[in-house]
């Protein structure tokens, strides 16, 4: 399977994401690609079929998969759901059933140079076939899927790219600022003064300078050359994340934040260098960051979501937060019958 390995020439925030998403290989998270290429009208609900890619035994397949039962299989994959309360593991089921079966949906196609729609890894979405999962949550997933049958997530033009990610750490960031180009105005980024009242999980690495700079050396962005001086963040959004970082070298660059992310986490796994909300301290033969958050922090922010699930708050109540403006409706090519719980017809309504 080939796929891309050099940013493009055209640099918005969907071109990118593909990029990052490969190089960060961020957990629990959902990024989108170039504009969604749809097939010309939607096909009967009865053929709604995707074409994942499926991991096999350490080998890769093309499996044909009706939607509904892709929406089964990423759920459990994408959203921890061992809640001590059974009306709470629920409605985070049908929460990322809507996210899952919008984001695909959003997203067919994401591999149609490869032959296939959707990987089943953090580029796209995690899924795991269904018969893989305990049966308990089976049952639970099943019926949260069969609640939220053809539901999606809308803002007038059809399924929006439901992204989310772990932890914002207090504050959503607009795609623009993370990705640049152009975003819809769902992602354009909102407060969370949810998520941080868990237990925090701020990060820290700590990084010798010489290690760092063979790191940024793997890539032709971020190669510094034969000496690292100085990191330092020259500007953030207002959700706090990093979007200029100054690399002082042989060279001199300016890089995104989110950038410099996915270089360290290409090279570190994903846990290392969680977020681009982060501060740089200079030590003697080291560079030491700090952060919050995990993730690239556009969309839906899950441990927001499972705090907000667990006070009560509807699956309507939650997505309306983080993608404001946008509202839950079937999707014409799904044969939908929702629960009239989940499906509350409504305007957009003003961005915050
Ligand atoms: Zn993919
Ligand atoms: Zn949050």
């Amino acid at each position: 399977m080939s796929r891309p390995t050099k940013p493009p020439r055209s640099w918005s925030w969907t071109t990118t994401l593909l990029v990052l998403a490969l190089a960060a290989g961020t957990t629990r998270c959902a990024t989108t690609p170039q504009s969604s290429p749809q097939p010309p009208g939607p096909p009967p609900a009865a053929t709604l079929t995707l074409r994942v890619e499926v991991a096999d035994a350490g080998d890769y397949r093309i499996q044909t998969i009706r939607l509904e039962d892709y929406v089964r299989g990423s759920v459990p994959a994408e959203m921890p759901l061992a809640e001590g309360d059974a009306a709470v593991a629920d409605r985070l089921a049908r929460l990322q059933a809507i996210l899952a079966r919008t984001y695909a949906l959003a997203n067919r196609g994401r591999h149609a140079d490869d032959g296939f729609d959707l990987c089943s890894t953090t580029h796209c979405q995690v899924y795991r076939p269904p018969d893989q999962q305990p049966a308990a949550v089976a049952r639970l997933v099943a019926t949260a899927v069969d609640r939220t049958r053809g539901l999606i997530i809308n803002d007038g033009n059809g399924p929006i790219q439901a992204l989310f990610h772990a932890d914002c750490g207090g504050h959503t960031s607009s795609a623009t600022a993370i990705w640049g180009g152009p975003a819809p105005a769902y992602l354009a980024g909102v407060r969370d003064s949810v998520c941080v009242t868990t237990p925090r999980d701020d990060w820290r690495l700590a990084l010798n300078r010489d290690h760092l700079r063979r790191i940024l050396n793997t890539t032709s962005d971020t190669a510094v050359g034969r000496r690292l001086d100085q990191i330092a963040v020259v500007s953030r959004d207002p959700a706090g994340r990093a979007t200029r970082v100054s690399v002082a070298g042989e060279k001199h660059l300016v890089v995104r934040g989110e950038r410099l992310r996915a270089v360290i986490s290409r090279q570190l796994g994903p846990r290392a260098f969680r977020s681009a909300r982060f501060s740089v301290e200079q030590q003697a033969d080291r560079i030491l960051f700090s952060g919050q958050g995990f993730g690239h922090g556009v969309g839906l922010c899950q441990t927001g979501a499972i705090v907000r699930a667990r006070r009560g708050e509807s699956v309507d109540a939650i997505l309306t937060h983080y993608y404001p403006g946008t509202w839950l409706e079937p999707h014409p090519a799904t044969a939908a019958q929702p629960a009239a719980s989940d499906l509350r017809h409504r305007p957009p309504i003003t961005r915050r």
